[in-house]
């Protein structure tokens, strides 16, 4: 007998008949003797329209406010699963994340993860229920109910996983696995069997809806590997581990992200502690920036330009605005770009990966404005118009079709 923690998000669950269907896989799991706990994601786009609603009442909901409102889409799908599971004769329960035990900080809208006391998890199962816990959602030190932010029901997975000692934790989505590229999208993206947990890190930051970043950075921590599989078919999935059977693959993926935005402030002085002053500013309101691109100085003047994502760019200029720094200094911020990368291990010991990219790119005619670049990782910056089109070329270029 094994304890399997599966994971269903809001695609699955979309409604009554997806219902039925996952909850025919979770009794399966139990029928075959297994202790199973599952996490649920909200209905289709349940949490997208909480916003909405929030948003017709203010357009700065208190973030307090809005956790309580976003947990509801949680509750919702994990009694409705619940419910779908015991018509198929099955025992199930759900719990409510506070329920489970997620104790986390009270940084509302994006909390962490500070403690989870599993007990009443463990008496659930100990009485033979299916337990049904709403991802995504946990309490804080004022017994106030906190979100993970978006995609947070993959992080309740990975932390009960860790909690429970389970022996597999489990991503059903609508597809089958992680795949080359977002597979609803390129023709001819390929099914990784395994990818390890540093590149699927690098996947999910850059872009790959398909696992949340945060929920795999946690399965590295303690060790939990994860297979993400399809819904709705048998066939064999990925697994995310710490190491890889399969050669080191040149790239493993190609990601595009359009949550970012590029600031750009012209004819700074060029002058030791200009980069640390902005940055510092920046940094001291949690402001994360990501590509930086500092001209050479002529003149005595030099251009920076960096990027943010698109929620934070607004606080970005005003910040830049309001320094002596760059008072005077036009400030320029364009929301029509995208970031486009290359992820792969093997990247590290082939120096033509880079070169390779920019071909792609050149071939297809899209300019590129910034680049940044890690052991694992290519990202260029481009006009978000021609995204869809790069991320095409540049697969195309790596994993040509047979
Ligand atoms: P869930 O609802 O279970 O959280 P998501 O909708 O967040 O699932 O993620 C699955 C989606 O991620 C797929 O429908 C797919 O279109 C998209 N996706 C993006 N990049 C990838 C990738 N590299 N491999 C697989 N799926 C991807
Ligand atoms: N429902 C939340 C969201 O849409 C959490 C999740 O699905 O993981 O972001
Ligand atoms: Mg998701």
């Amino acid at each position: 007998m094994s304890l399997i923690v599966q994971k269903f998000g809001g695609t699955s669950v979309a409604d009554a008949d997806c219902l039925r269907n996952v909850a025919q896989i979770i009794a399966n799991t139990h029928k075959a003797g297994n202790d199973v706990v599952v996490v649920v994601s909200a209905q289709g786009d349940t949490t997208d329209d909480l916003i909405a609603k929030a948003k017709e009442i203010t357009s700065s909901p208190q973030k307090r406010e809005l956790d309580v409102l976003l947990s509801a889409g949680e509750t919702m799908s994990s009694s409705l699963l619940a419910m779908a599971v015991q018509a198929l004769g099955c025992p199930a329960v759900s719990l409510q994340g506070w329920q489970a035990g997620f104790q986390t900080t009270s940084d509302y809208g994006y909390a962490r993860i500070k403690d989870i006391r599993s007990e009443r998890v463990k008496v659930e199962l100990g009485r033979k229920n299916i337990v049904i816990v709403a991802g995504f959602q946990g309490i804080c030190k004022y017994d106030d109910v906190t979100t993970f932010g978006r995609g947070g029901s993959d992080t309740t997975a990975v932390a009960l996983a860790a909690a429970l000692h389970a022996d597999r934790c489990q991503f059903y989505k609508d597809v089958e696995g992680v795949y080359t590229c977002d597979p609803r999208k390129v023709k001819g993206a390929q099914k990784l069997s395994e990818i390890t947990y540093d590149e699927m890190l690098e996947l999910a930051t850059l872009g790959a809806q398909v696992l949340n970043n945060r929920a795999v950075e946690m399965a590295k921590k303690y060790n939990v590997e994860l297979e993400v599989l399809s819904s709705y078919t048998q066939n064999p999935g990925t697994i995310v581990k710490e190491v890889t059977t399969m050669e080191k693959m040149l790239v493993r993926g190609v990601t595009k992200d359009t949550d970012t935005a590029r600031i750009s402030v012209v004819g700074v002085s060029d002058v030791p502690g200009v980069a640390f002053k902005i940055f510092s500013k920046l940094a001291a309101k949690n402001i994360n920036v990501d590509i930086i691109l500092q001209s050479v100085g002529r003149d005595n003047t030099k251009d920076i330009s960096f990027t943010v994502s698109r929620a934070n760019a607004g606080e970005a200029v005003a910040i830049l605005g309001a320094m002596d720094l760059t008072a005077g200094l036009p400030v320029v911020c364009d929301m029509e770009v995208a970031k486009i990368s290359v992820v792969g291990a093997g990247m590290e010991t082939h120096p033509g990966t880079a070169s390779k990219m920019f071909e792609a790119l050149y071939g297809a005619d899209i300019n590129i404005q910034m680049i940044s670049t890690s052991e694992i990782k290519i990202s260029v910056l481009i006009e978000q118009a021609q995204a869809d089109r790069a991320v095409a070329a540049v697969h195309r270029a790596f994993f040509p079709e047979e």
